[in-house]
């Protein structure tokens, strides 16, 4: 059986460096010849992540909003076409791969979409082969189409070949996720993201599900991603869907829930079937412009300790170690433990 490794099993060897300031350190990357993005980060499709507002914020921090597909036709346009009237030059909206995906499709680029994503739990998929082959059809090179999830090198060459532009590599990772409880499948993101650098297709690695921190974030650039998904950490601010509620200890909170969870699947179809998700709260965080400075911030840091200046030298330099149990003690904030 393969060994396999996620985020907290290793770390990064910090390596000899020239940069002599943090402004020399370039974390753009970019989906194509026409979407470059100054920040590698995208936003979950998610309805307690991503509709106009995200997306505007995320976008004028120079990262990119997938807006989620959980509501009417009409209200995603509408909410795409928000976002692209508040000046966001790249949309991106999600879809599924049944049912009105077209209709949707048609609709979403109407208003403004530029990037379509076909979001579903399991892409490696025969219906996954048909959705991608109606969309190129009709969208040609037009329209970037995104589409996951996948764990493995086979699915990810798959979808490559069906047409997928980039792809969501993680399977079972998301903090609100309880596939792998319910399933027993999945993959640990970062060995996803290992197998599937070793594809010799041009479709872009977009890791998703169980990033924490822009630590994380790093090592999943390392491992080969060129971009990373987040939920969990944009998650409770001001810009994501859902009201803010006060508890009785004062302080405020958000809902952030899985996609599959029960509370979501009664809110977008009215029942629910054996749920794969979790519904939580989260501390409200305020302004997710503040979130995004911060992960600059860690993401430069995180190149500048590896002695590189773009993403690119990162994933040809960087140089990964196994950390034992503790070695993962040491390597969080210990007198914080030491103090409960
Ligand atoms: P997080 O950043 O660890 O919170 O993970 C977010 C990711 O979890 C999303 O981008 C999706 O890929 C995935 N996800 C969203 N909802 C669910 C769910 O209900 N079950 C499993 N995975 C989910």
């Amino acid at each position: 059986m393969k060994q396999t490794y996620s985020f907290d099993d290793v770390l990064l060897i910090p390596q000899y460096s020239e940069i002599e300031s943090r402004g020399q350190i370039d974390i753009s990357n970019s989906l194509n010849d026409k979407i470059s993005l100054a920040l590698p980060v995208i936003s979950s499709p998610m309805d307690t992540v991503t509709e106009d507002q995200m997306a505007v914020a995320i976008h004028r921090s120079g990262g990119l909003g997938v807006i989620h597909r959980y509501m009417t036709i009409e209200a995603q346009s509408k909410s795409v076409f928000d976002a692209y009237r508040a000046g966001t030059h790249n949309v991106a909206a999600a879809i599924g791969m049944a049912g009105d995906f077209l209709e949707r499709a048609v609709d979403l680029v109407d208003a403004g979409a530029n990037i379509l994503c076909v979001d579903v739990a399991h892409g490696h998929h025969t219906m996954m082969k048909n959705c991608l082959d109606v969309l190129k059809n009709k969208f040609g090179s037009q329209v970037h189409i995104m589409a996951g999830n996948v764990a493995t090198l086979e699915a990810f060459e798959d979808l490559a070949s069906w047409g997928a532009d980039s792809i969501r590599v993680g399977i079972g990772g998301g903090s609100i996720c309880s596939t792998r409880i319910v399933s027993g499948h999945g993959v640990p993101t970062l060995q996803s993201i290992i197998d599937c650098a070793q594809s010799t297709s041009n479709a872009k690695i977009i890791a998703d599900g169980g990033i924490k921190t822009s630590g994380d974030m790093v090592k999943a650039l390392a491992a080969g991603a060129d971009f990373v998904m987040v939920g969990s950490i944009l998650a409770g601010t001001n810009e994501t869907p859902g009201q803010i509620f006060t508890r009785g200890n004062g302080k405020k909170y958000k809902v952030y829930r899985g996609m599959a969870s029960s509370a979501a699947q009664n809110t977008w179809r009215g029942k629910t079937s054996t749920p794969e998700g979790v519904s939580t709260t989260v501390p409200f965080k305020g302004s997710v412009v503040n979130v995004f400075k911060d992960m600059a911030g860690g993401l430069r840091s995180g190149l500048s300790y590896s002695g590189c200046r773009s993403i690119n030298e990162l994933q040809a330099k960087a140089r990964f170690v196994l950390q034992s149990f503790a070695g993962q003690n040491e390597s969080n904030t210990h007198i914080l433990w030491r103090n409960k």
